[in-house]
Formats: structure tokens, C-alpha cells, sequence
């Protein structure tokens, strides 16, 4: 499998590797594993395909639901275009599909031809969710784990996601089979990003989410604490109604990066309802600005 000579981010290069032209001698793709069938091994080559067209695959993690997750794995895709890079993002949160709504998607189905899907494009990104997918937004999605790793498997082998930067994941809280298979099946990930809230309760979770990646050896890149005090839209006065701080101090005691603290503002949640990135429409807020420093350490990946 050819590895793709770095390039300044936003630098667009239309790639045509495919397996049957690279000569990278160490890729797992280019033998077949014992006892693999013709189909498994040419699922594998198709996979590593796909995968080796995408720079930097950044999966967002958090211990709980309802701290951010979503938010911030939008934002940061969102961001990261602004920034020139070319961006895509999944959505692998099969029982909570949150991206659609996020980015002004809803009721927008993936077009898909000879066994490609193509994802849809909003704001400049290239989006695939399984929410996409369902019939009804009250649909529950009630699957064990083969059939999640099935699901996550195509949105990373069969989407047509071209030649990206970026590939911001947005997994479910926990770290059940969702993180899980994504981990799995990119093996190389460059590192994950975990948000929290400031409450211990919240916070203790965290201590999950990084021993899930020392364990999986995916590179923490850092903590992210949302819901981080309340910024008065009158005064700009901060008042931390939630205890504030934890986890800059799990970040402190388990020794990963602390990225920073995003303040909480009534406009994040109504661009979320209304389907508008908070970065892009919300320019002017403090927690834009918050928001914005975070980036700066991720967007430096793609200029290393
Ligand atoms: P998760 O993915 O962790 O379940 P979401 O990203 O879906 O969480 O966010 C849950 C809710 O909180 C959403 O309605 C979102 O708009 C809102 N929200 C997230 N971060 C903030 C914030 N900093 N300020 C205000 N509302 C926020």
C-alpha cells in the first residue's frame, strides 16, 4: 500500500493509488492472511484502500453522553475546513445518530452506485452517518456487536471518501463496540479526543475513555472540558454553575494533554438544533473562541 507523501494541509492532490499500483512492501494488505477467503481479502484491500487516502483519522470520544461529543466533533470538522484542510466526518453513534441534525442534514438519504455510497457534503465536509439510513428519526437501532462492526466496516470501506486531511469520528459514549471496531479496523489512528464535563461524576469517566486507548495504543491527544461555566451574554461575566475543572485535573493525573475548556452558551445549542456549525455562525462567541484554541493543537497535526 503506498503511503501518501505529506503535504501541507489543505493541499489537494487527487490521488489514484489503489492496491494493485502500490509497491509499499510493509503494507498487512498486500498478503493474504492464513486461511482468508478470496472475498475477506479483497474486503481488506479495499478497506486499507480507502484508508490510505485519508492523513489523519481522529476518532471523538467521551465517557458520558449529553457532555458535548457530538458538538465538538462537528465544530472540529468544521474548523479544520475553514482551515483549508479537506475534511471528512462519520458519524459511528448507531443508537444515537446526533450528526445528521448537527449539520442541517435531516431527511437526506446517500446517494450509493456500484458498491460505492457517497457521502453528503454540508458545510464543506463529507458526512456519512447511519442516521442517514433510517426510516424514521424515532427508529431504534437494536444490534449486537457483529453487526455494529458490519455497519462501521462499510461506512469506512464502501464511502467514497476520496483523498482527505481529516477524518473526524464521532463515536457513541462508553467504550463499547462502536470505538471499539473503529479502532480496530483503522489500526493506525492518530489519536483520539475526549470530552468531558467538569463534574466528578463526569470526569471519573474519563479515566475509562484513556485507559480504552493505552489499551487499543491509540495516542491521546487531549481532554476537552465542555459545559465549563456559563459566559453572560449581557456582561461576559464567567460563573462555573457546574464545579469546574475536572477534567483538567484527570488530564494532570493521567498524564495526557489538557486541550482546554469550552464555556457553556445558549447559542451552541440552538445552532446545534438549527443545524448551523456554532464556529461558523457563532463567531463572536467566547466559547467560539475556546473552541478555536483547541483546534490550533489539532490542525498542527496535518502541518507536521
Ligand atoms: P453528546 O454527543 O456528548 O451526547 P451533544 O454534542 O449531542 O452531546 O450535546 C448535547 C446537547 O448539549 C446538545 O443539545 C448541544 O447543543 C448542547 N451543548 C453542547 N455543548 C454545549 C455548550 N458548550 N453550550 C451550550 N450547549 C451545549
Amino acid at each position: 500500500m503506498k503511503k501518501e507523501r505529506r503535504q501541507p494541509a489543505g493541499h489537494v492532490q487527487p490521488s489514484t493509488s489503489t492496491c494493485d499500483s502500490c509497491t509499499e512492501a510493509s503494507c498487512s494488505a498486500r498478503t493474504r492472511n492464513a486461511g482468508e477467503s478470496d472475498r475477506d481479502f479483497e474486503d481488506r484491500r479495499r478497506l486499507q484502500e480507502r484508508l490510505c487516502r485519508i492523513r489523519h483519522k481522529i476518532v471523538v470520544l467521551s465517557g458520558k453522553g449529553g457532555v458535548g461529543k457530538s458538538t465538538v466533533a462537528v465544530n472540529l470538522a468544521v474548523a479544520l475546513r475553514l482551515n483549508g484542510n479537506r475534511v471528512g466526518l462519520l458519524d459511528v453513534d448507531i443508537h444515537g445518530p446526533s450528526i445528521p441534525t448537527m449539520m442541517g442534514l435531516e431527511n437526506r438519504t446517500p446517494q450509493g452506485d456500484q458498491g460505492q455510497l457517497f457521502p453528503l457534503d454540508a458545510a464543506g465536509l463529507k458526512v456519512m452517518s447511519l442516521g442517514f439510513f433510517l426510516r424514521h428519526p424515532d427508529e431504534a437501532v437494536i444490534w449486537r456487536g457483529p453487526l455494529k462492526m458490519g455497519a462501521i466496516k462499510q461506512f469506512l470501506k464502501d464511502v467514497d471518501w476520496g483523498d482527505l486531511d481529516f477524518l473526524i469520528i464521532d463515536s457513541p459514549p462508553g467504550t463499547g463496540d462502536e470505538p471499539l471496531s473503529v479502532c480496530q479496523l483503522i489500526g493506525r489512528m492518530d489519536g483520539a479526543v475526549i470530552v468531558t464535563t467538569p463534574q466528578r461524576v463526569a470526569a471519573v469517566d474519563v479515566r475509562k475513555s484513556i485507559t480504552f486507548c493505552r489499551e487499543l495504543k491509540v495516542p491521546v491527544i487531549g481532554v476537552v472540558e465542555n459545559m465549563s461555566g456559563f459566559v453572560c451574554p449581557h456582561c461576559g461575566t464567567l460563573t462555573p454553575i457546574l464545579r469546574s475543572g475536572g477534567g483538567h485535573r484527570i488530564a494532570l493525573d493521567m498524564g495526557v494533554p489538557f486541550l482546554g475548556s469550552i464555556p457553556i452558551d445558549p447559542q451552541i445549542a440552538v445552532c446545534c438544533d438549527e443545524g448551523r456549525p456554532f464556529i461558523q455562525y457563532a463567531a463572536d462567541s467566547p466559547a467560539t473562541a475556546k473552541l478555536q484554541e483547541i483546534i490550533r493543537t489539532i490542525d498542527a497535526l496535518g502541518r507536521a
